[in-house]
């Protein structure tokens, strides 16, 4: 199981302030593996309810833009399964306990990036031998996670853009660590915790109710970057490891580095989502 070495400081002894900021991430680690429709996966199959279609896209005016995307309908692909005996810690709503993620991989306005589709499911009402189509042939393959296993981990996370400025500029004067890179927000695809923003924070508000979304999940093209060496799990950190692969397991590159963050609304038994695709 990859583990994530324990932080360099205690942030919290330093500015006892940011002990009320902190949230639990679950990283996924995911690694290229056969997981099946049964088990927690990136990119793997979703056991699919019984009876109902696998959904497709059908394409707005300014979706599928780029050369070669198809105009007509095309299949989702899977993107993200996760069982509540894995991951216990996410907001499922009464009577599930199946998380699911899928996407069609094609651009979508209105980032030129997919736009995942959330679905909450009851495991004992799932299909494990329904057949997912395959993906359409001109799919870009860097929209098209390939199949991983997952080892679920919860990590503290501190945020860095969220925090008020002051809080902010007296962390990082209080430490010779760099605070964004080791000691704030864990890098990659995670469930939970805080999202890495590469840009200003976009917190949508919830479309029924207007509360303040609680992040869900980041899909992201890198588990980590040169510099954020202090999230590497301490089993890969040997010479030998494939780092390579290790950094972009699923194969994800989402635009020019970016990651797509899921949001939903805790408030509301029916768990409105809303995405947001940040890139360099
Ligand atoms: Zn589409
Ligand atoms: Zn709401």
């Amino acid at each position: 199981m990859p583990t994530t070495p324990l932080p360099p400081v205690d942030v919290t002894a330093l500015v006892p302030a940011l002990a009320a900021y902190a949230r639990q991430a679950v990283r996924l680690h995911p690694r290229p593996g056969a997981p099946t429709v049964a088990d927690s996966s990136l990119g793997g199959p979703l056991a699919w309810p019984l009876g109902e279609p696998w959904p497709y896209c059908h394409p707005g005016r300014w979706d599928h833009t780029f050369d070669g995307a198809p105009h007509a309908p095309v299949p989702y692909v899977p993107v993200l399964q996760i069982y509540a005996r894995d991951v216990p810690q996410l907001p499922y709503p009464p009577g599930t306990d199946v998380l699911q993620v899928a996407w069609c991989p094609f651009d979508h306005d209105p980032y030129s990036a997919p736009v995942p589709r959330v679905d909450w499911r009851d495991s004992a009402g799932l299909d494990l031998l329904a057949a997912i189509p395959a993906p359409h042939h001109a799919s870009p393959r860097a929209t098209v996670p390939s199949p991983c296993v997952v080892s679920p981990e919860p990590v503290l996370e501190y945020p860095n853009w969220d925090l008020p400025r002051d809080l902010y500029y007296a962390i990082r004067s209080a430490t010779r660590h760099d605070f964004d890179a080791e000691l704030s927000v864990a890098p990659g695809t995670k469930l939970g915790g805080y999202p890495s923003w590469c840009q200003l924070p976009e917190w949508p508000a919830c479309p029924s109710c207007a509360t303040t979304m609680t992040h869900l999940a980041t899909l992201a093209s890198l588990e980590h970057d040169p510099g954020q060496e202090r999230w590497l799990p301490v089993e890969d950190r040997s010479p030998t490891s494939t780092a390579d692969r290790l950094r972009q397991p699923a194969g994800l590159m989402l635009g020019d580095v970016g990651s797509i963050h899921v949001f939903t609304c805790t408030a509301c038994p029916h768990r409105p989502y809303e995405s947001v695709f940040q890139n360099s």
